[in-house]
């Protein structure tokens, strides 16, 4: 273990009641866009129960009538969550600044199970009542309904499609499948939703009987299905078109990662920041067919940005054969692991093995004050610590502490000889950001070490490389 450093005092002195109002003011934003994000939510999910209410719904003159008015409420709610599940996956800028992208996609993903049982009930509730209604029974009323409605025989196909991938999108399920092929399978959603649509003006008595409430669900269809096209269709290819993206440089380095710079024009207006990742396709016949997410590993600089990739997987080893002047295509940039969501004084930098990509790229970055940051780096052998000079160089220029932790695993997120907690080796680590980037586990340990310490939720910051 090794170390370089200037005084705590000093870096506090440098800093300067200017920042801390900056940072109080992004703070105050961040929680604005929050705030009108889920104001937002509650505003919808209102107003769909005032339409339901006042579509009569609950006029019951006998039980079964609530047996379909709950029918027909699990589908309003079902429906207007996979809207909004539509809506975290879009990448679009205010979902961005409001949770961040990892954010946004654990909100997506933990919808998925409530909107699965919502949808199933939905069914099985009115498959019964109106069965019930017409003296049939479940299996008779579902062919009769196969029969007679075109609409809702569509929607029977879009919930066996959805169940399809509810069930392929549980965890012990989808970890046994190849990323792409999973995707691919998740991709059935749009069919489904598609499906889906007609049976909710043809035959939903909430939308096919009141104009305004029809305008109000076809004006959400249209965000969610808009912000989708747009920011993860439209936008990339306009972007990779009006900046020309291309592979400018590929070095492989001893350790087997492989760095890769993208050039292209004007990159500055994609106000990128150190620390952020793109999701990156790389237009040859190898790889264009799949996009993966890869953090930037230099600060961007206006004319370029760098990633540095440990091979994983076929795409991830593909990289190394990647030539000047491939056409890249790059979405984001996304995450809110940058300098400008820092909320304390100090940083700490601490990465694990090729997770100190984006770190390396933050320390770099004009943002970090000289000798604010403290850098540790972890790994079992020198070899897969990627782009160690670059680190030892920018240290110096930075002025930061620099940590390296190397070898076997000990308890926490240290080895067995290392400094055992950040608290033994960062002065005021509770005044401080911690950046984390690794595994899940090392870095859940390393989050438990900064709270233990002192340091509050949101000055804890992790990237996580996985999905
Ligand atoms: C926000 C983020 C930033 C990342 N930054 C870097 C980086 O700077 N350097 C680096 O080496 N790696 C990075 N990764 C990990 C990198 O995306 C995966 O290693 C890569 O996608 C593996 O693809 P593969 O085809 O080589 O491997 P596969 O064998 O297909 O997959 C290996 C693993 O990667 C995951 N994975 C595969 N494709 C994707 C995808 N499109 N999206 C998300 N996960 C996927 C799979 O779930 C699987 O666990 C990052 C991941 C995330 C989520």
């Amino acid at each position: 273990m090794t170390t370089t450093s200037l005084g705590a005092r000093e870096m506090e002195r440098r800093l300067g009641f200017a920042e801390h109002a900056e940072r109080g003011r992004r703070a105050r934003q961040l929680s604005l866009w929050r705030d009108s994000l889920l104001g937002a939510a509650w505003l919808v999910t209102v107003a769909g129960v005032a339409f339901f209410f006042a579509s009569g719904a609950m006029a019951w003159t006998a039980p079964v009538d609530a047996v379909n008015a709950l029918g027909r409420f699990t589908g309003l709610v079902a429906t207007a969550l996979i809207l909004f599940q539509m809506g975290l996956a879009s990448r679009a800028p205010w979902i961005e600044r409001a949770l961040g992208h990892d954010k946004a996609l654990k909100i997506h993903g933990s919808l998925g199970e409530p909107v699965f049982y919502l949808l199933v009930a939905h069914a099985a509730l009115l498959v019964v009542g109106q069965g019930s209604l017409a003296s049939r029974g479940i299996l008779d009323q579902t062919a009769w309904y196969l029969a007679h409605s075109r609409d809702i025989a569509l929607s029977i196909l879009s919930l066996a499609l959805l169940l399809i991938v509810g069930v392929t999108s549980v965890a012990a399920v989808r970890r046994r499948w190849p990323y792409e092929t999973w995707h691919a399978i998740h991709l059935f959603t749009y069919a489904a939703i598609a499906l889906a649509v007609p049976h909710q003006f043809g035959v939903g008595s909430t939308f096919s009987s009141s104009t305004p409430a029809k305008v109000f669900w076809i004006a959400l269809y249209v965000i969610a299905v808009g912000s989708l096209v747009i920011w993860r269709m439209w936008m990339p290819l306009y972007r990779a078109a009006r900046h020309r993206l291309r592979v400018m440089r590929v070095e492989r380095h001893d350790d087997g990662t492989v760095s890769v710079t993208v050039g292209g024009r004007n990159l500055h207006y994609w106000n990128a920041h150190a620390g952020q990742f793109f999701i990156w396709r790389f237009l040859t016949p190898e790889l264009w067919a799949t996009a993966h997410p890869y953090s930037l590993s230099a600060a961007p600089d206006g004319r370029s940005l760098r990633i540095t990739v440990k091979p994983l997987g076929d795409d991830s080893l593909a990289l190394r054969r990647l030539r000047p002047g491939v056409r890249v295509v790059a979405e984001g940039p996304l995450g809110r692991f940058h300098h400008d969501s820092r909320v304390g004084r100090g940083v700490v930098l601490i990465g694990a093995g090729v997770g100190i990509t984006p770190l390396r790229a933050m320390l770099e970055d004009k943002r970090a004050q000289r000798g604010e940051c403290t850098v540790i780096l972890r790994a079992s052998t020198y070899l897969e610590a990627p782009l160690l000079d670059e680190i030892r160089q920018l240290a110096v220029t930075q002025g930061a502490t620099l940590y390296e932790v190397i070898g076997p695993r000990g308890k926490g997120w240290s080895t067995p000889d290392g400094p055992q907690s950040l608290s033994q080796i960062i002065p005021r680590l509770s005044t401080c950001d911690v950046f984390v980037c690794g595994p899940e586990k090392w870095s859940a340990r390393v989050k438990a070490d900064a709270r233990h310490h002192g340091v509050p939720e949101e000055a804890i910051h992790a990237e996580e490389f996985a999905w």
